[in-house]
């Protein structure tokens, strides 16, 4: 029989999969000996079983009855009791936080006749143990039944109004708070059909039961899919002793970081509410004080947290995020976790530690998130003379400007047609995750840097702004106020989550200090974002096998994606080269050629056009490999749309005017048309229907590249031919192009140091014949866009329509237009890699579909031995951040 339930001195913080990520670091710290208040952790195994039979196993009951037995021996008290009750705060914690779950129920074991002996046991302190009853009403009521968290707030802000105007919760006495009690008993017994339960256990079992069930509930299942966490992971309940932040003026509840999770910099950093319980903290009910202040309202206790902090980043190797109760002076730890920080601080932090010799390289290369790093790139609000009619937190960096949108399904709709939107909210809560998601920005008027609002949208790496106090937000009137202007509904603002500054109308955005950086600024790289990033992708490139080349298409491109640190082009795309007036002239005039010497003389035009790209590329990359695609898509896509020509011609029939110039296009377009371009001709298809036109393209590359070479440069040249599916297509297509560059370089006594000819995989019988393609080629790369569109049979122009419905009901592991799909396309990728080297043990392999970019394909490409991974310019540094990594962590699972 499995064992459901572990004290809190049964287990560690490795045990995250089945105490969850609280209970894993409460057992954890409870054994390094902290102040950590007993309790126990039922496991997420109990939790799946739960969820799979449709309610609590009886033997999970009866393991959950003996610990709280246990507990009540250790506290000397019970739950319930009309003397000197015990009380439990019930807390969710799944292996990964997840703010889509049910959080906290505290002061459970309240009922009508232990809240007198709650007051005993405070020293008859009546006030206190009625404000703790009336909130464990409100919450269980809010978290564990449902019930509208308005119908509460409402009641206490009437209770709050007959007090006087303008009063604060703090402000209602014993008296008020009785009254205030049966109300909610009476909102519970409205909204619910019920009593509110009387008896602890019964209160135990609901909200344990509450906590499994939210693990399937909307928020949980949307955030999960969103951070691609597993749903079949199931949440822990943990059972803790209750402590008390709200018995007066020397006690008080916090959240503290180790380290600044936004800047990175090695300083204590978060938030400290006097008198208050942990909930009013993140829900921002009350402003939070900063936490150095702390430090002159109870000395002792911001000591003694201090020494707890560096306790825990010495221990965990890591800045930790830290729950804390101070009661009466005394310190307690609810919560430790590896703390969640920005992306910037993601890297300060990892340098600093491999500095300060906390960690080790490869540790500090693996801290940092590959999915994140274009953060690091974005724009900043350039204020000019500007100035904000509003100052809140700067909750999460970046900028965003867009319309503002009061609610988060309006945020989901306008974003969905395209507009680009600020949500506007006195607070979020998860309801809103999926309008916060949708959103360029987010502002809030309540709430502190930990409030739901910052959380999220530090871990989405959306701008935010939250705690902007000066805002009123009037919701009938679709519009705020702030700093005497009246903004509206879909009016333009710009937030900076730097600073906190809120602005109407469309600022200026100006870019990162990477980007500053990057283009030569001298301040820009002293600072500590630079060094750290220079410093970890230095540790990258070498521990990386992959190499990381760009797709390409001009010289611009290949400059900037040389300057991101690109080690070639593994896909330069030729199509654009047939674009613009000039060039489409001539590829039409090649379309419609009736006789060779026409389709030669379309050739012709075209030749030095497309050469003087070649030479612009080339010099970009000199020393460098160029892998040179020759055409690939069809015909059709260089001549007028069907449809709109079709109109043109009847619509000039009808008025009687002379259309047969366009009637001939026409015939010709149709005579193209195909019901499936995709599949079509297209590729090597239209090189073999068409030989002078690839001739054409090989004569224009190595001709650039002989001028290149000539003037001293060191080109080096890949020729790829696309979409083969036979060994024959590739053979014959080479045996026809290759004396064509020979003759070239004869006629131009020039010899390259590089000149290759390959294909890409991009098509299943390819990967399942590349044994027999492999003899014809010196390079293989894998175009694993048409090849995922071809495994699945998934067309990628329209895959978009359902995709999200088929990751969201598990059809497919992940969007696989955006990560391998390891199992099927992945596997095809294996056989051709395996086959292809077999056959010829000098074959290059790389990747050039989107994939090539993206961290857990880079990880994929790593693993089956690539040489190099392509992927557009502006995710260089992503790739060469994940090759090492992928280098890192294999070094490390080897080793550990
Ligand atoms: C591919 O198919 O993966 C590829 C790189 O080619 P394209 O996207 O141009 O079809
Ligand atoms: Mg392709």
């Amino acid at each position: 029989m499995p064992k459901y339930v572990y004290d809190f001195s049964e287990g560690n913080k490795d045990m995250k999969d089945l105490l969850g990520g609280k209970g894993a670091n409460l057992a954890e710290m409870t054994n390094m000996g902290l102040p950590v208040p007993p309790g126990f952790t039922i496991t997420t195994e109990a939790c799946l079983e739960f969820l799979e039979r449709g309610g609590a196993a009886p033997e999970m009951l009866q393991e959950a009855g003996e610990h709280l037995g246990r507990l009540q021996e250790t506290m000397g008290k019970s739950l319930g009791d009309a003397e000197d009750p015990l009380l439990v705060s019930v807390r969710s914690g799944a292996k990964f936080s997840m703010p889509g779950m049910m959080d906290t129920v505290l002061n459970l074991g309240l009922n009508d006749r232990s809240v007198e002996g709650l007051a005993a046991q405070t020293g008859g302190d009546v006030r206190f143990a009625r404000d703790a009853y009336r909130r464990f009403i409100q919450m269980f009521g809010k978290i564990v039944m449902e019930v509208p968290a308005e119908a509460f707030e409402d009641a206490l802000d009437e209770a709050k109004a007959a007090r006087f105007d303008g009063a604060q919760d703090t402000d209602l006495d014993a008296e008020d708070l009785a009254a205030l009690i049966e109300r909610f008993k009476t909102i519970y017994r409205e909204r619910t059909g019920e009593e509110f339960p009387q008896d602890p256990k019964d209160q135990l079992r609901l909200a344990i039961d509450a906590v499994f069930k939210s693990w399937n509930g909307k928020r949980a299942r949307d955030y999960r899919r969103q951070n691609k966490i597993s749903d079949d992971l199931g949440t822990a309940v943990n059972v803790v002793a209750m402590v008390f932040g709200n018995r007066g003026d020397d006690s008080g509840t916090g959240v503290a970081f180790t380290r600044d999770p936004a800047s990175g910099e090695r300083v204590p950093y978060g938030d400290y509410l006097p008198n208050a319980q942990g909930e009013d903290v993140v829900a921002g009910i009350r402003n939070t004080l900063k936490l150095a202040e702390l430090e002159r309202i109870d000395p002792d206790a911001y000591r003694g947290l201090m020494a707890v902090m560096d306790t825990l980043e010495k221990h965990y190797r890591d800045m930790c995020d830290i729950e804390f109760t101070i009661e009466k002076r005394k310190l307690w730890i609810l919560q430790t976790r590896v703390g969640k920080r920005t992306a910037f601080a993601e890297w300060v932090m990892a340098a600093d530690m491999l500095e300060e010799g906390l960690i080790d390289e490869d540790a500090a290369l693996l801290r940092v998130d590959a999915n994140r790093l274009e953060e690091l790139f974005k724009r900043r609000v350039d204020a000019g003379g500007s100035s904000p009619i509003a100052r809140g937190l700067n909750a999460s960096p970046g900028a965003a400007t867009g319309a503002v949108v009061f609610s988060a399904d309006e945020a989901e709709r306008w974003a969905r047609d395209g507009a680009k939107v600020v949500l506007v909210r006195r607070e979020t809560t998860p309801d809103d995750y999926h309008g916060m998601i949708a959103s360029q920005g987010i502002l809030t008027s309540a709430g502190g840097t930990n409030s739901h609002a910052a959380v999220v949208a530090r871990g989405e790496g959306i701008p935010a702004v939250c705690g902007a106090d000066q805002i009123r937000i009037d919701l009938d009137a679709a519009a705020f106020t702030a700093g005497g202007a009246v903004v509206r509904e879909g009016d333009t603002i710009t937030i900076d989550g730097f600073t906190g500054n809120v602005y109407v109308g469309e600022l200026p955005l100006e870019e990162s200090v990477l980007e500053k950086a990057r283009a030569g600024d001298a301040a820009a790289r002293s600072e500590k974002i630079w060094v750290a990033f220079e410093r970890l992708m230095g540790i990258a490139d070498a521990r990386r096998r992959l190499r990381v080349r760009a797709n390409a298409d001009t010289p611009d491109q290949s400059a900037n994606a040389r300057e991101r640190g690109a080690e070639g082009i593994g896909l330069c795309r030729t199509e654009h080269m047939f674009l613009g007036p000039e060039r489409v002239a001539a590829v039409q005039q090649m379309i419609f050629a009736e006789t060779p010497e026409e389709e030669h003389a379309a050739y012709e035009a075209l030749l030095p056009l497309q050469r003087g790209d070649f030479v612009g590329i080339f010099r970009a990359m000199d020393g460098l490999p160029v892998t040179v695609r020759l055409l690939d898509p069809p015909l059709h896509e260089f001549l007028p749309d069907l449809t709109a020509l079709s109109v043109e011609v009847a619509l000039g029939q009808e008025r009687g005017e002379d259309v047969s110039a366009k009637e001939a296009v026409l015939a010709k377009v149709r005579q193209l048309h195909e019901a499936n371009p995709m599949l079509g001709l297209r590729g090597v298809r239209l090189g073999i229907v068409k030989p002078g036109l690839y001739a054409m393209q090989v004569r224009a590359i190595v001709e650039a590249a002989c001028e290149v070479r000539t003037a001293g440069g060191d080109p080096k040249v890949e020729i790829m031919i696309p979409l083969v599916a036979t060994a024959p297509e590739l053979r014959q297509t080479r045996d026809e192009l290759e004396p064509v560059a020979t003759e070239i370089l004869r006629r131009e006594g020039v010899t390259l140091s590089h000149l290759e000819w390959g294909t890409m995989i991009e098509l299943p019988r390819a990967s399942m014949t590349a044994g027999e393609i492999a003899g014809a080629a010196d390079f293989f790369s894998f175009g694993t866009n048409d090849l995922t569109q071809t495994a699945f049979g998934f067309s990628r122009d329209d895959i978009g329509k359902f995709v999200g419905l088929y990751e969201e009901r598990k059809l497919v592991p992940a969007n696989p237009f955006v990560t391998i799909d390891v199992p099927g396309v992945g596997r095809l990728m294996r056989i051709a890699c395996d086959e292809g080297r077999a056959a010829n043990d000098r074959l290059h392999l790389g990747i050039c579909g989107e994939h090539g970019g993206d961290p857990a394909s880079v990880g994929f490409c790593h693993d089956l031995g690539l040489d190099y991974v392509s992927c557009s310019p502006f995710r260089v540094e992503t790739a060469r951040l994940a090759a090492g990594q992928a280098a890192a962590g294999e070094y490390m699972s080897a080793t550990a």
